[in-house]
């Protein structure tokens, strides 16, 4: 098993004896319960988030609820502004900081087990998700883009990252604090919602064609848009816990690799290190093998006079749990200090957010 710590392409062996898992496979099950309980949270935040918004639209009038801060997690770029923020300066801003607080615990979330906040958490990773195994059954099948598209096209979501990336990073720290505080900075989340209120014709062909595409082609956002998943990809590289491939147990019949959404040769490495894993575990789930195929931390040679190495799962439920303790850990940190509600006055919403939509308003 010393092969474990090396990512290698395992040539072709001889057949080798099935010994069929023991326990069934629950990780898909799990993670689909994961996924619909993080839709339904952005939900609850997003029907919540609108009232507060028709409240400051009518002028204060009608029924108050209070702003979800949890909103702030649909505004990556101002979770990126705000951690460059106290980066710089040592503080934690007082505009969005809950947008901070949850991308810096997406952030260690990659740090720690590969990309599964998009397989897990991520509401646009859900549908995308649902949208290819639609397609798959309305179309028989998901296609998969020839290595001279998909290269460059993966190339996208790198070159977005990079201009978010090199504009925010030219930015000093009176710069991001002037930008948060425009009419524009305070009320970013209404007018992210305005957007998905008041579509027009041509965001609804281009969201139209997205779905089409992801449909046709698995995660096709995730895997060539997104500059947050490009994000996240990045800092996965860094994770312990890997897909690993134990090539004793492994019979050698193909499956994971042919049901891996990211189109990864899991059945030739013995560790999975590319940035498009999401850690979704589907190829575990297909592994009929016992113990072949595992999300894993590093294995730790035990000491003895076989020299055997521990390998060290991680099952579905370490993951959740760790995802879980993660997310409400950033929400309980930024609570207890205080730091969880954007404090911005009422008299600021009364003015500013009857004018969201209105591009010509100063500011806006
Ligand atoms: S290697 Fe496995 S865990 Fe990673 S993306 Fe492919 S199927 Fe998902
Ligand atoms: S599914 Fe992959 S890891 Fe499991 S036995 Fe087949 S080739 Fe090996």
């Amino acid at each position: 098993m010393a092969n474990l710590a090396a990512e290698t392409v395992m040539p072709c062996e001889q057949k080798k004896k099935l010994i069929r898992r023991f326990m069934p496979d629950s990780s898909q099950r799990v993670r689909h319960v994961v996924q619909w309980i993080f839709v339904a949270l952005n939900g609850w935040i997003g029907l919540q988030f609108y009232l507060w918004v028709r409240y400051f639209e009518r002028g204060g009038t009608g029924l108050y609820v209070s702003r979800p801060a949890g909103v702030e997690g649909w505004l990556p770029i101002a979770g990126l502004m705000n951690a460059k923020y106290l980066l710089v300066t040592g503080r934690v801003p007082t505009i969005h900081p809950a947008a901070m607080y949850l991308f810096l615990g997406f952030l260690l979330m990659s740090l720690l087990l590969k990309k599964a906040f998009c397989a897990w958490l991520c509401p646009v990773g859900t549908f995308s998700e649902n949208l290819w195994k639609l397609g798959r059954r309305v179309f028989a099948r998901n296609l998969y883009l020839p290595k001279w598209a998909d290269l460059p096209l993966r190339g996208l979501k790198y070159l977005l990252l990079g201009f978010f990336a090199l504009i925010i990073g030219g930015m000093s720290a009176e710069a991001l604090d002037d930008f948060m505080a425009t009419p524009y900075g305070l009320v970013a989340d209404v007018k992210m919602l305005n957007f998905f209120r008041d579509i027009g014709l041509t965001a609804v062909v281009v969201v139209g064609i997205l779905v089409l595409l992801s449909m046709l082609v698995q995660n096709f956002w995730c895997r060539y848009l997104c500059p947050y998943g490009a994000l996240l990809g990045l800092f996965s590289l860094l994770s312990p816990a890997k897909i690993r491939r134990d090539a004793e147990t492994c019979i050698d019949c193909g499956k994971c690799a042919r049901v891996c959404p990211a189109n990864l040769p899991v059945d030739r490495l013995v560790q999975i290190r590319s940035a498009e894993c999401s850690a979704c575990m589907i190829c575990v789930a297909a592994c009929p093998a016992e113990n072949a195929l595992q999300f894993s931390l590093p294995p730790r040679r035990v000491v003895s006079a076989t020299q055997r190495w521990h390998r060290r799962a991680l099952g579905p439920f370490a993951v959740a749990g760790v995802l879980a303790c993660i997310f409400f850990g950033a929400v309980l940190i930024a609570r207890a200090t205080n730091h969880w509600q954007t404090e911005v006055p009422r008299d600021v919403y009364l003015r500013l957010v009857p004018h969201a939509k209105d591009a010509s308003h100063p500011g806006m």
